[in-house]
């Protein structure tokens, strides 16, 4: 049996309930029953009343489940740009969104900070013509943060029918986001919501489903099955175009569930916690040094530090101690190490690994 607690930015430590969960899904089968079955309904529509209160979605909001964060990037172009979209790129995820507008043949253009660095937005200017604007909270390669109060200030530097797209795909639900300040928010259910990966969700405002409508009345091509008009007809009805993944959209309304029971608001004091326990030992270790120095845009859910000894010789003084952490993002894969703290790792798993770190490295 492998008792490892994975401090890995995604795939991670599965939310605490998620074994009993899966087991009662066996019980129930909720595998093999039909995805047009009452059933199967019933199970979407948990999940997304889950979702809506959890994050306190407006309720011009819809809910799309997609397969993954890298679909949903294909998809928010396909749908909602015809010309030109604008990118804040200061990492691999961020950066890769922008190539996806690219590979889409779209004009895509960027401003672009250094990686480890967060972005100055009063420096940013966007060009008016862009029709969405990607900004990521929380870039899970380099462990820089856009403050919520930082995202808020894009409305107002934008044109009026201009969209703007936030990845949180390793924060939420730990930002309040103001989602009246933003169209479109997105995730993925294998970082912070702690179950296995394979489902994307896609929160996306009125004004999106308006410009892809607008798009599809042009003639222009908004793809296929997972069109915004396509898929939201089917949401409507508390399903999906294709076979979903049942077992994870089950999983992901019983997970909801309990962090209703715990309350959002705990949920978030422990994040604070635990990313204060983890970058004062950084502060003061002698192998690490957080990557990101600007405190305020350092991330609370994927810490990442600078290393001396390679991160795999890291991992390698924890195995014996059934711990691991993530290597650094692709150049930096022995350089740094990534500290994933999800609402999956308890105050006290967190506490243990730095004590672990403080003991076998210093
Ligand atoms: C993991 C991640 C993605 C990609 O998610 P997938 O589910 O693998 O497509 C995108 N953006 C950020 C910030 C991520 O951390």
């Amino acid at each position: 049996m492998n008792k490892k607690i994975y401090f890995t930015p995604g795939p991670s430590e599965l939310y605490p309930t998620v074994a009993q969960h899966m087991q009662t899904a066996l019980e129930e089968k909720v595998a093999s029953i039909s995805h047009r079955s009452q059933q199967f309904k019933e199970i979407y529509a948990k999940a997304e009343a889950g979702l809506r209160e959890l994050l306190q979605l407006p309720s011009n909001y819809e809910v799309l489940f997609m397969s993954s964060a890298n679909e949903i990037w294909e998809r928010a172009i396909q749908n909602t740009v015809e010309h030109e979209s604008f990118h804040l790129v200061n990492g691999s995820f961020s950066k890769r969104f922008y190539q996806v507008a690219g590979e889409l043949g779209k004009k895509a253009t960027k401003y672009e900070a250094p990686f480890s660095q967060g972005f100055n937005v009063e420096s940013i200017e966007v060009p008016a013509s862009a029709e969405l604007v990607a900004l990521i909270h929380n870039e899970t390669s380099s462990g820089a943060s856009l403050p919520v109060a930082d995202i808020n200030k894009f409305r107002d530097k934008v044109s009026a029918d201009t969209l703007l797209f936030v990845d949180a795909v390793s924060a939420l639900p730990i930002p309040a986001f103001n989602y009246d300040k933003v169209d479109s928010v997105y995730f993925s259910v294998q970082k912070c919501f702690g179950l296995p990966a394979g489902l994307g969700v896609w929160l996306l405002n009125d004004r999106c489903v308006a410009k892809a409508e607008a798009l599809k009345e042009k003639g222009l091509s908004l793809g296929s099955y997972h069109s915004i008009p396509a898929a939201l007809s089917k949401a409507k009805a508390n399903q999906t175009v294709e076979t979903p993944n049942v077992l994870n959209i089950y999983l992901l309304g019983k997970v909801l569930e309990d962090m209703l029971q715990k309350g959002i608001e705990t949920i978030r004091a422990e994040a604070a916690q635990k990313a204060e326990t983890i970058y004062t030992y950084l502060a003061e270790s002698k192998v690490f040094s957080p990557a990101v120095e600007n405190p305020a845009h350092q991330s609370q859910t994927t810490i990442v530090a600078n290393t001396t000894i390679a991160a795999s010789e890291i991992n390698k003084l924890l195995a014996p101690f059934d711990k691991a952490v993530g290597s650094g993002y692709g150049d930096y894969k022995e350089k740094q190490i990534r500290i994933a703290s999800f609402p999956a790792h308890s105050v006290e798993q967190v506490e243990a690994l730095v004590e672990k770190l403080r003991e076998v490295v210093g």
